[in-house]
């Protein structure tokens, strides 16, 4: 129900936590995230219940990694469960994926899938998007932005996502169709939510994606916004006004 991304200089952790602490009043059911670390391994932790148990279950765990996406779950598919929490892992867990909203023939493509031999770890409609990417990336040799935008042209439903790849460790691909995607841009760094709230403490420099937008955050290169298709979006920044209500 509610998603956090950061990629920049600092430890990614804290932000991510204090991020979905931001969005709590969402509601959910679980949470959970994804670093990836500076020796190149992609670590996620979930589980079932409220941010501070998600907080907890890190303690003794490598939570280093400047770069991170996390996520607050309202299950539609699948029970509430850690297995069924957020991110999931593609089959190789190269990828991570989180996702708000529902993929509506993910049966279909999970069908599809597992004639191919797949196998699914989880109940969720998520899940099949991750595995198709994965699927994609290895049949036709792409990297993860076109494998997203070949998977996204096979998908119906409404949803806002983001990936990390740790085959491409210094990026970090969102995209949103029917579900919002806020991107918040600071000197090396980038941030993204659901909405403001989890970024503006950090810059004041916002975009809100539109419909079928495909965000590529890279490290040490500007916000960049293409479709499916590959073409490049305009995309307006805002400055937003920190004083406003006050
Ligand atoms: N449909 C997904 C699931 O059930 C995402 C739900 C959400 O938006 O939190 O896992």
């Amino acid at each position: 129900c509610g998603i956090v991304g950061y990629l920049g200089k600092k430890d990614a952790y804290p932000v991510l936590i204090k991020g979905l602490g931001r969005l709590e009043y969402r509601g959910y059911d679980s949470a959970g995230l994804a670093l990836l670390n500076s020796d190149g391994g992609l670590n996620v932790y979930k589980t079932k219940g409220k941010v501070k148990d998600l907080d907890t279950f890190c303690k003794d765990k490598n939570i280093s990694g400047t770069v991170g996406i996390a996520h607050t779950r309202w299950a539609t598919h699948g029970e509430p469960s850690s297995v069924n929490a957020h991110p999931h892992y593609s089959e190789s867990k190269n990828l991570a994926i989180i996702h708000n909203g529902i993929i509506e023939n993910y049966a279909d493509l999970k069908k599809k899938l597992q004639s191919k031999g797949l196998t699914f770890r989880s109940d969720t409609d998520t899940e099949v998007l991750v595995q198709l990417i994965e699927y994609i990336q290895n049949k036709k040799k792409l990297d993860l932005l076109s494998s997203v935008q070949v998977a996204l042209h096979e998908v119906i439903g409404a949803y806002s996502i983001a990936l990390l790849d740790k085959r491409e460790p210094d990026q970090i691909i969102a995209a949103c169709k029917q579900s919002p995607l806020v991107i918040g841009v600071a000197e090396d760094e980038f941030f993204l939510a659901s909405d403001a709230s989890p970024i503006i403490e950090y810059t004041d420099k916002v975009a809100y994606l539109e419909d079928g937008s495909i965000a590529v955050m890279k490290r040490g290169e500007n916000l960049k916004v293409v479709d499916i298709l590959n073409r490049e979006l305009f995309q307006k920044i805002q400055t937003v006004d920190l004083n406003l209500g006050q």
